[in-house]
């Protein structure tokens, strides 16, 4: 059996020709199958009325379908929604849906749970379980689709669970599947890979034509405060982060979300100031959400505005982010499968935010 949801459109068509030419099928059943995966997307092959029904038996036989399960669902009086995804191996992982105006963006995962352990990250705590397959990726917006057709994400941006860099194939793959015609048909411009900074998958991604957007999560201007606070950088070390980056010759987002007395000291601002400049990088504040880190403290408001305020007078593009979907912790990076107990405090009191997210 072949997982068709986990091939680019070509390769899905590749595969679907050759099953297609051994059944002594006509050639053009393979147009009627292939926008079935995405564009048009169905449940299961029962549903493909267009095709005759012992084609569509036999195709449910040898390309089953991959679904996703709903395993909870919940809204934010914001609007923001959250959805849990149980996968065919009884592992989880979440989605959230922000729409902003006439934008809908998707933060979607990539892997169930992450080993990388940055001290203010839920899905860090984990720890790491498994790589989502490209299907699995490609099938959170899919599975949004079947569920209303109104909600078709506008952006996609990999900043649910996981480090999207260290599971490159699996990324690669479903980079083509959210960008090509033949499968979601997101433009690139509208795609957000975010990671630590794997370098090797780096390179690979920089090597794509499309133009996707990169936001690097940056957290500290200092190889050393950088290494208190993300772990990863004992092996891609800053320097050789941004000097990849600067050879990227691509425009880049720095994430950086604002720690109490740790990482939002405007000498900071002064430091990171020093790092965006020549990267000619925007720089999205982000506050920082406590479910992640029981032992950090958020950055005071009036200090996350000195701090972008002494960002923009070094010359430095820089975005404040509210956060969004408090009441249901769907802030990207926020991001843990909880399954058992009811969340507490469901009837406090959520204030209207924007999202921690990308543009
Ligand atoms: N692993 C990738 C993508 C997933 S994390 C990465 O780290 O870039 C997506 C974003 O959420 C990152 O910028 C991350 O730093 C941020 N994030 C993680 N925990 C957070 C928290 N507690 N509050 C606010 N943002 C957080
Ligand atoms: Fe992993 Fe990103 Fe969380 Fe760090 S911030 S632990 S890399 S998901």
């Amino acid at each position: 059996m072949t997982d068709l949801l986990s091939l680019t459109p070509r390769a899905a068509r590749a595969v679907l020709g050759e099953w297609v030419a051994a059944r002594g099928e006509p050639a053009y059943r393979v147009h009627q199958i292939v926008p079935r995966l995405w564009q048009r997307p169905l449940g299961s092959w029962d549903g493909a009325t267009e095709i005759p029904t012992a084609l569509r038996r036999d195709l449910a036989a040898a390309f089953p379908l991959l679904r996703l399960t709903l395993g909870a669902r919940q809204e934010s009086r914001d609007g923001t929604e959250k959805f849990l995804w149980k996968l065919a191996d009884g592992e989880a992982v979440e989605s959230v849906l922000i729409p902003e105006g006439k934008r809908r963006t998707l933060c979607i995962s990539s892997q169930v749970g992450c080993a990388l352990g940055c001290v203010f990250c839920a899905t860090g705590r984990m720890g790491f379980r498994r790589n989502l397959t490209a299907g699995e990726i490609g099938a959170q917006v899919r599975e949004l689709m079947l569920l209303d057709p109104a909600k078709r994400p506008t952006n996609v941006v990999f900043m649910g669970m996981g480090e999207p860099l260290l599971n490159w194939p699996a990324v690669d793959t479903a980079l083509t599947i959210l960008n090509d015609v033949d499968g979601l048909g997101i433009g690139a411009r509208h795609i957000t890979v975010s990671t630590v900074g794997i370098l090797p998958s780096l390179e690979q991604l920089a090597r794509r034509p499309e133009q996707f957007r990169l936001a690097l999560s940056l957290h500290a201007p200092t190889p050393s405060l950088r290494h208190a606070l993300m772990p990863i950088e004992k092996k891609y070390r800053l320097p050789d982060v941004i000097d990849a980056l600067q050879r990227l010759r691509r425009r880049v987002t720095l994430e950086y979300v604002l720690i109490g007395r740790k990482n939002d000291a405007l000498e900071q601002a002064d430091e990171l100031a020093e790092v965006a400049r020549p990267l000619a990088a925007l720089v999205n504040l982000l506050p920082l959400h406590p479910g992640g880190a029981p032992d950090l403290a958020p950055s005071p408001p009036a200090q996350m505005l000195a701090f972008a305020r002494r960002l923009r007078s070094r010359g430095v593009e820089a975005v404040l982010r509210k956060s969004r979907g408090l009441d249901i912790s769907a802030a990207c990076g926020q991001l843990r499968v909880e399954l058992e107990a009811p969340r507490r405090g469901g009837g406090g009191k959520v204030r209207p935010q924007e999202h921690a997210g990308v543009e």
